[in-house]
């Protein structure tokens, strides 16, 4: 998932800990090749590259971060959407290139783009899509779902103080011993930061502070708003805390497209999750 992962683990040996790290390393390594947009050859690729109009038999992973995508994605009135691929891939070129997409090109992607252009059936675990060329990009949830999975790999070797880090998305088990909690420092686009401490949750930030381009003067962030298409022009810093590193990955992205004064949907639906604001300017 274009990602570096990061695993701290207290084990009553070294052998035990690079033993159960490096299995889940693997775990990773395994859902990257489920969930990535970054290589054709991932499952998420191959479904999008399949026939149309015809139901696909996915991988319990894959089918599992697809409802999860549609909890938030409803939740959040359409502010999170796994299927912007088509969007997103565009939108990188202009990363690269430093130009705004083509106007055309970005009408035929809009037009690509869209949950109501796949369907999900819960019974059979299949998934159609309704249209050539929707692509699936799992970026805003996909790291915290494989961290999530490499701290249970982790914990089911025993190994409960643990945490998992990928690329920013944390997976945080029992405390470090005589600690109240995992010592973290969110930070927000402004070199700010604050101080928290943390067990048995998932914590993610969403900001533009790395991941944005500036055009024509105007900052525009890797989050797009699915409703125009377009990269975020606001500058914001948001992290969340929640139960598991999924869900405060993909709310930190919603929270990031619905702002402040949005946000309440998110918080209703999820009343233990935490949604820290750092910073918003407007764009
Ligand atoms: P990071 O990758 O920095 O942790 P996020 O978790 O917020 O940031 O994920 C952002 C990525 O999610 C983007 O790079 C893009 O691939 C994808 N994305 C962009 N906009 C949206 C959106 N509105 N809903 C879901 N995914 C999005
Ligand atoms: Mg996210």
């Amino acid at each position: 998932m274009g990602s570096r992962a990061r695993i701290v683990v207290f084990a009553p040996s070294e052998a035990v800990a690079v033993d159960a790290a490096r299995l889940a390393f693997d775990e990773m390594d395994r859902l990257n090749l489920v969930l990535s947009d970054y290589t054709p050859a991932s499952e998420a690729m191959r479904l999008c590259a399949a026939p149309i109009g015809a139901p696909h038999r996915v991988s319990p992973d894959l089918f599992d971060v697809v409802l999860k995508s549609a909890r938030v994605h409803e939740a959040s009135g359409g502010a999170f959407d796994p299927t912007l691929g088509a969007l997103t891939g565009l939108w990188r070129e202009s990363f690269r290139s430093g130009r705004l997409p083509d106007p055309q090109r970005l009408t035929d992607a809009r037009a690509r783009a869209g949950f109501r252009l796949i369907d999900v059936d819960e019974r059979l675990s299949t998934i159609e899509l309704l249209a050539p060329g929707v692509r699936f990009d799992f970026g805003a949830i996909g790291k915290g779902y494989a961290a999530d999975a490499a701290l249970q790999v982790l914990s089911r070797h025993g190994l409960r103080r643990a945490m998992v880090d990928l690329g920013g998305d944390l997976a945080l088990g029992d405390a470090p011993p005589g600690e109240a909690g995992w010592r973290i420092e969110a930070t927000d686009d402004r070199g700010g930061a604050r101080a928290l401490q943390l067990s048995n949750v998932g914590v993610a930030t969403s900001g533009d502070a790395y991941r944005s381009v500036t055009i024509d003067g105007v900052q525009y962030s890797h989050i797009l708003d699915p409703r125009t298409g377009v990269g975020l022009r606001s500058s914001s810093a948001v992290t969340v805390i929640a139960s598991n590193a999924w869900l405060a990955d993909a709310l930190a992205s919603a929270a990031s497209v619905l702002g402040p004064e949005g946000e309440g949907g998110l918080r209703s639906e999820w009343p233990g999750a935490e949604i820290v604001w750092h910073a918003r300017r407007a764009g």
